[in-house]
């Protein structure tokens, strides 16, 4: 496409660098567990024309004129959202995972309340309570983790500490937690103090969309994802419902009409933390729930958990200490102390084979953010290369290989030379 302004010549500068990253992402073995690659038709709607359009509001209720295409793109991916899920109410706009969750702390929140959350350190994301996020700023925030024994979250304790704190919001959900959820049992915890409880399925929502992981619609009074980790959209996030109801707090219309969830919901993201929508990235979330709704991706989301489970039993197979000794989603969480190296070692010294990690914090460590004491590994991305069991018991090797010869230029290297040979077998893009 031409563009009909003068003076604009080609960004060579930022095109060269896209070209240069394309080739890191197709020579190299992706492990970075809230990664994955989108379609072609996905990218295509994210570049598209829609960038150019204002539509504050929402489909059929805008502030601005010239909408009427955009309302049916952004109808057309609540209308797929809801069927992916079975929800009866969607928000597709918010720009990311922390801000459908800020939305919600907005919609449900006074500045000052207690939020009950889980660990950062233990697996918990940044935006359920860090005192370094706005969550852990402007709210009072508490935490639950796991049991250093086993890895796991124990309800029992989940519930004296509601219990004794009386949070409003509850929030369950993790970046680096490899089991599942005991949804019912955390909404029971939520009646007994009075708390709304909202799911942040970021994660394993692509695995939930397809029935392979507990159910939370039925039990969450909200529940939030982004669209871009196993369900394999674009950058974004959403904020769903399967159940409306009127809000607990008694915040009524200007008529005196208790308002719904759905309607504090939507003006928590606009006008309350967002300007105009990304009606580009809407699109982009149209097509990606698209793809999900299709049987291929059911094949593909049974594929990612069967990897993750060869991967995990290999890593263990080979000495490694996983977290709570296994998985049921996607990543495993790997505790590098048993092997005498740091998560930051571990993520510099793989990348040099171009294999991605991401260091991370394990439950009980000791070393700083920037350190870590362990790696975090999924499988969602390669299961999109088109990686099968066989293959992630090969990676697995790989990463044994290279981390047990840090020191070794020459293994590295030759690691290195080997996977990028070895992907060719799995092209990802066309050219
Ligand atoms: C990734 C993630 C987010 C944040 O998503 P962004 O799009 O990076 O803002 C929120 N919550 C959880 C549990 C996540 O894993």
């Amino acid at each position: 496409m031409s563009i009909n302004q003068s003076g604009i010549s080609r960004d060579t500068q930022i095109f060269d660098l896209i070209q240069k990253e394309h080739n890191r992402q197709l020579h190299g073995i992706e492990l970075i567990a809230s990664e994955n690659f989108v379609s072609p038709q996905v990218m295509e709607a994210a570049g598209s024309i829609l960038t150019n359009k204002y539509a504050e509001g929402l489909p059929g209720k805008r502030y601005y004129g010239g909408c009427e295409v955009v309302d049916e793109v952004e109808q057309i991916a609540i209308d797929r959202l809801k069927a992916l899920f079975n929800l009866t109410w969607a928000n597709v706009q918010p720009h990311s995972g922390a801000q459908a969750n800020m939305a919600v702390f907005l919609a449900c929140l006074n500045p000052g309340d207690k939020i009950l959350g889980f660990n950062l350190s233990h697996g918990g994301h940044l935006s359920h309570g860090s005192p370094v996020n706005i969550s852990g700023k402007y709210f009072q925030p508490f935490f639950y983790g796991v049991e250093k024994e086993t890895g796991l979250i124990d309800w029992d304790k989940v519930e004296a500490t509601a219990a004794a704190e009386k949070p409003r919001l509850i929030i369950c959900g993790a970046s680096a937690y490899s089991r599942d959820w005991d949804y019912a049992r955390l909404r029971n915890i939520a009646d007994k103090v009075g708390a709304i409880l909202l799911a942040d399925i970021s994660h394993p929502a692509g695995l939930i969309a397809k029935g392979l992981l507990n159910d939370p619609f039925d039990h969450c009074h909200i529940v939030t994802t982004t669209t871009h980790k196993t369900l394999r959209g674009t950058r974004g996030g959403v904020i769903m419902m399967r159940n409306d109801f009127e809000n607990p707090f008694g915040i009524t219309t200007a008529k005196g009409k208790v308002r719904t969830m759905s309607s504090l919901l939507d003006s928590g993201v606009f006008p309350g933390t967002q300007g105009g929508p990304l009606e580009h990235i809407i699109a982009a979330k149209a097509v990606a729930f698209g793809e999900a709704l299709t049987d291929d991706f059911t094949n593909y989301a049974v594929q990612v958990q069967k990897n993750a489970k060869v991967m995990a039993d290999a890593f263990v197979n080979k000495g490694y200490k996983v977290i709570s000794n296994g998985t049921d989603n996607h990543l495993a969480l790997i505790d590098l102390r048993p092997k005498g190296i740091t998560g930051k070692l571990a993520e510099n010294t793989l990348i040099q084979a171009d294999i991605t990690v991401n260091k991370n914090m394990v439950p009980f460590d000791e070393a700083t953010a920037m350190t870590t004491s362990g790696m975090r590994v999924g499988t969602a991305a390669m299961t999109t290369r088109g990686l099968k069991e066989n293959d992630f018991e090969r990676v697995v090797g790989l990463v044994d290989k290279v981390l047990t010869n840090h020191d070794n230029e020459a293994v590295i290297k030759s690691v290195k030379s080997e996977i990028n040979e070895w992907m060719k077998d799995f092209p990802l893009f066309q050219n």
